[in-house]
C-alpha cells in the first residue's frame, strides 16, 4: 500500500548517502525529492508544505548531533515528522458510560461502509464485546439485505425492523435506529453498530439525516468510511462530513488495493480526526487496527514485524505448531498431512503477499518487496487440492504414490502428473531437512552452543 512512497524515500536517502555533513545544499536536494515523493504518493499540498518545513527545520537544527550519520539524521527525523502527520499514538476507540455505546458509521456509498461495519463487529466480538448491527439505509434494501448476509457470516446479532416502505425517509431512519437501540439493551448487547445510508455525492440532504442520527443516538463514536483508492476524493469527503457532524475518527478501506497511501497521511491533517482502522481486503478479517508508528515504519521500508507477531499470535493454534515441532525434528513423523496442516496455518496468516509486505525492504530481506508482485497466491491452493485429492493411506506414506496413482490424483485435483511429482519431491526435501536439524545439525546443536 505504500510501496511507492516506500521506494521513493529510500531513493532520496540514498542520494544522501556519503555526505559528510549535513549542508544546506544537500538537504535541500533531498527534500525536493522527499517533497516530490510525498506529491507523487498523493498527499495533500498543504500537508506536504507542512511536512518538509518541519523536516528543513529539525534537520538544520540537528547538524550538531554527532552520533548520527547525515542520512540517518534525515531519516529519523522524516519518520518522526511522518509519525507526528498521522497522530503520535494509536487512537482509543470511545466507549459510553451508559451501554449501548452507539457507533455511527459514515461515508458515501462504495466506500466499504457495510463490509467494514461487519469487520469492526467481528473485531469488537473478539475484544469480549457484544455488539448489535442494524442498517438503517431505508432507501436501498439491497443495502439492509447486504448487512443481513454479513452479519449471519460472523455471527453477530442484527436488529432487522420492519419497513413501511411508503413512508421511507429521515423519520423512518430515525424510528429504526431507536428501536435498534433499545433492542440492543433488551438482548444485553453492549454496542450498537449503525450502518447509514449512503448517497454517491455528499448533499444536505444526507448531512441533515446524519445530523439527526448523531442527536437521537448521541453516538460514542462517528466514524468515517474512506475508500483509500480515490486518494485527494477521501479527503475532501473526510473533510466535509467532518465539517457537518464532527467524526470522531476514519477507516481507509482498500488499503489492498493500489491506493498510494496520500490518503492515510492527509485525513488526520486536515479533520484532526485519528484514523482508527485499516480495511485490507474483502474478507471480515482483513481489518487492522491502525498503528501510526508501524505505518511509518512500513513507508520507511523498515516493515512491521509487530503485526505480523500479532497476527501470528492470533490467527494460529500454538498447540498444532508445538505437536508439529516434535513429529517434524524426528523426520520419518513427518507426513503429508502434517504438510498439509502447515500449508493451513500459513494461510491462516493472511495471504503471502499481505506477510511479504511486512518484512523490511531494506536489511536482510532487501529485494522482497520485488518478490511481492511475482507471488503466485494460486500455488497454495494447488498443493493442496493435490494433498487433499490423496487417500489417508497416501499421506500417511509417501512411498505407496506410485505412477498411476500420481494420474489419478493428477486428475482429481485439476493439476498435471509433474506438479504431483513437483510436490512429492519437495516434501523429501523438507523431510529430509527437519531430520537433519533433528539429529543435530541444527536446533540441537544450537541447544548445545547456548547451554
Ligand atoms: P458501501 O456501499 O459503502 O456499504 O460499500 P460495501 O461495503 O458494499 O463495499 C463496496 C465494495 O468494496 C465491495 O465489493 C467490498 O467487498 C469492497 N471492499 C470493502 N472494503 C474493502 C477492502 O478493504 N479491500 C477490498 N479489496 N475491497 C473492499
Amino acid at each position: 500500500m505504500f510501496e511507492n512512497l516506500s521506494e521513493k524515500l529510500q531513493r532520496s536517502f540514498k542520494n544522501l548517502r556519503g555526505e559528510g555533513t549535513i549542508s544546506d545544499e544537500n538537504i535541500s536536494e533531498a527534500l525536493r525529492e522527499i517533497r516530490l515523493a510525498l506529491l507523487e504518493s498523493d498527499v495533500n499540498l498543504a500537508v506536504v508544505d507542512e511536512l518538509i518545513e518541519h523536516i528543513r527545520t529539525r534537520a538544520v537544527g540537528s547538524q550538531v548531533a554527532t552520533a548520527l550519520s547525515p542520512t540517518e539524521q534525515i531519516v529519523k527525523i522524516v519518520h518522526d515528522e511522518l509519525v507526528n502527520v498521522l497522530g503520535r499514538d494509536t487512537a482509543r476507540f470511545k466507549f459510553s458510560s451508559q451501554p449501548p455505546s452507539v457507533i455511527l458509521m459514515a461515508g458515501l456509498q462504495g466506500s466499504g461502509k457495510t463490509t467494514t461495519t461487519a469487520k469492526l463487529a467481528q473485531w469488537l466480538k473478539k475484544g469480549g464485546h457484544r455488539p448489535m448491527l442494524v442498517s438503517v439505509d431505508v432507501y436501498r434494501p439491497a443495502a439492509r439485505e447486504q448487512l443481513k448476509v454479513v452479519a449471519q457470516s460472523i455471527s453477530a446479532q442484527l436488529y432487522e425492523g420492519h419497513l413501511d416502505v411508503k413512508g421511507a425517509g429521515t423519520d423512518e431512519v430515525l424510528r429504526l435506529a431507536r428501536e435498534a437501540k433499545r433492542e440492543a439493551a433488551n438482548y444485553g448487547c453492549d454496542i450498537l453498530i449503525v450502518d447509514t445510508a449512503g448517497r454517491n455525492h455528499i448533499d444536505a440532504e444526507l448531512m441533515d439525516e446524519m445530523a439527526a442520527l448523531k442527536k437521537l443516538l448521541n453516538p460514542s463514536e462517528i466514524l468515517f468510511v474512506a475508500d483509500a483508492m480515490t486518494g485527494q476524493d477521501a479527503v475532501n469527503s473526510a473533510k466535509a462530513f467532518n465539517d457537518h457532524l464532527t467524526i470522531t475518527g476514519a477507516i481507509l478501506t482498500k488499503m489492498d488495493g493500489d491506493a498510494r497511501g496520500g490518503a492515510a497521511l492527509s485525513i488526520r491533517h486536515v479533520t484532526g480526526a485519528p484514523i482508527k482502522f485499516l480495511g485490507t481486503g474483502e474478507k471480515p478479517d482483513a481489518f487492522e487496527a491502525f498503528h501510526p508508528d508501524r505505518i511509518v515504519g512500513r513507508i520507511m521500508g523498515h516493515g512491521d514485524i509487530a503485526t505480523l507477531l500479532e497476527r501470528a499470535e492470533e490467527r494460529l493454534d500454538k498447540g498444532k505448531a508445538e505437536q508439529f515441532a516434535k513429529k517434524a525434528l524426528t523426520g520419518d513423523g513427518f507426513t503429508l498431512e502434517d504438510f498439509r496442516d502447515q500449508l493451513r496455518q500459513i494461510k491462516k496468516m493472511g495471504s503471502m503477499k499481505s506477510i511479504l509486505k511486512m518484512l523490511p525492504s531494506v536489511g536482510p530481506f532487501a529485494g522482497m518487496s520485488k518478490a511481492v508482485e511475482n507471488v503466485d497466491e494460486g500455488q497454495f491452493n494447488r498443493v493442496e487440492n493435490i494433498i487433499n485429492s490423496m487417500t489417508a493411506k497416501e499421506r500417511a506414506d509417501h512411498e505407496l504414490i506410485n505412477g498411476s496413482r500420481r494420474k489419478r490424483i493428477a486428475a482429481g485435483s485439476g493439476t498435471t502428473v509433474q506438479d504431483v511429482n513437483n510436490l512429492l519431491r519437495q516434501y523429501a526435501q523438507m523431510r529430509k531437512m527437519f531430520k537433519t536439524m533433528g539429529s543435530g545439525g541444527g536446533i540441537k546443536a544450537q541447544q548445545r552452543m547456548l547451554s
